[in-house]
């Protein structure tokens, strides 16, 4: 067993502190990650404040991680000692399930696979997170980091990265896409970049005007601030496809009115209070609503190797561990430009 430094929660009020976690001894397939960085996504204060539901405490979040290889079991074929090396939200998945079989680990019917932080794993352990130095994952569900990607500014793509992707994948986006993106944090400003690698033309919608150049400059063609509540009339029934990113819940019947008919609005936010609508914000232009959860292994490195390719990476601020509670009541308050990520090194002992 490794004693791991890490930072994380003891209760849902409490700020993260600084702690240790026990990493298992590696087993034959199982390789020992050094972490680097690690992103700080939103959910990880959903999850650590208990807002889906209790977490089990002490809680490590962290499930955008990027490292280097530092020790491998004695069966491990596909990474080798010095790798740069990459872990997403599964550690794990029953690998029997038909979506396992199609590389939508995501949706494994056990559990929806072994997530990161939070879930039950095969020695009956509760998964904890990359806000660590040290993490141990079985060698199918770590990714290969390409060469052009930075270690720090290419860790929020391990979540948010593959978010976006799948679902500019699944709705076919390309040169003759028009798409909205609600909220331009860690996950909207990804969206945005992909979107525009793939030829959308793009329109941000962020709830006030300070980001207009900044979403300009990521590839957005077009910037609307929802505070001026003319730009729902403005732009009703514009959008083929809505991307919802807002990590707090929205007005849904305001969104749905900016879908073209037949369009879609796929929701990625994961706010606990329950979404709502009237039937007649969907019945009127046969509007469709669905969301889209990460992404399986196989995407997860066909999306790493796409932004290696495009030269996409995340915006990034990279913080100490100390100062990790600050990123959060900053992301709170929608002050992220536009991905804060963790350095390691910084973690020290309690
Ligand atoms: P983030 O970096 O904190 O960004 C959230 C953005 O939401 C803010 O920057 C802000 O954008 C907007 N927002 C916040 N409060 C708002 C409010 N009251 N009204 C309107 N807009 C508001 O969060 P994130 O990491 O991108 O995550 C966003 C959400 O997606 C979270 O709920 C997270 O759990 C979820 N998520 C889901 C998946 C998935 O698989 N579906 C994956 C990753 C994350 P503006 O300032 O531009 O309005
Ligand atoms: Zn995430
Ligand atoms: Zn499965």
């Amino acid at each position: 067993m490794l004693d791991a430094q890490a930072y994380g929660a003891v209760s849902p009020t409490a700020p993260l502190t600084t702690m240790t976690v026990k990493r298992r001894d590696l087993k034959p397939h199982d390789v020992l990650v050094e972490i680097r960085y690690t992103g700080i996504c939103h959910s990880d204060i959903h999850y650590t404040r208990s807002e889906w539901g209790p977490a089990s405490y002490p809680a490590v979040p962290g499930h955008e991680i990027t490292g280097v290889v530092a020790e491998i079991g004695s069966a491990v074929t596909r990474h080798a000692v010095g790798d740069r090396v990459a872990v997403g939200c599964l550690v794990d998945s029953c690998r029997e399930c038909a979506y396992c079989r199609a590389g939508e680990e995501n949706h494994c019917v056990k559990d929806g696979g072994t997530l990161t932080f939070g879930s039950v794993d095969a020695d009956g352990e509760v998964t904890q997170g990359g806000y660590s130095t040290h993490i141990v994952v079985t060698e199918d569900f770590v990714l290969r980091l390409p060469d052009g990607l930075d270690l720090a500014a290419s860790a929020p793509l391990l979540c948010s990265g593959v978010t976006a992707y799948s679902v500019l994948r699944r709705q076919d986006v390309g040169q003759n896409s028009r798409i909205g993106v609600v909220g331009l944090g860690g996950l909207g400003h990804v969206t945005v970049k992909l979107a525009h690698a793939m030829g959308a033309e793009v329109t941000v919608l962020s709830h006030s005007p300070a980001k207009r150049e900044d979403a300009l400059a990521l590839g957005a063609d077009h910037y609307h601030a929802t505070s001026d509540p003319a730009v729902f009339e403005q732009l009703a029934g514009s959008f083929p496809l809505l991307i919802i990113t807002a990590s707090a819940p929205l007005d849904l019947d305001a969104y749905l009115g900016l879908v073209a008919t037949h369009g879609t609005l796929v929701n990625l936010g994961a706010p606990a209070q329950p979404l709502q609508m009237y039937a007649f914000s969907l019945l009127k232009r046969d509007v469709s609503i669905g969301a889209s959860l990460i992404g399986g292994l196989r995407q997860t490195q066909e999306m790493l190797d796409f932004c290696a390719e495009r030269g996409i990476a995340s915006e990034v601020e990279i913080v100490a561990a100390e100062r990790i509670n600050e990123a959060y009541e900053r992301m709170l308050a929608s002050d992220v430009r536009y991905r804060f990520v963790i350095d390691a090194t910084t973690m020290v002992r309690p």
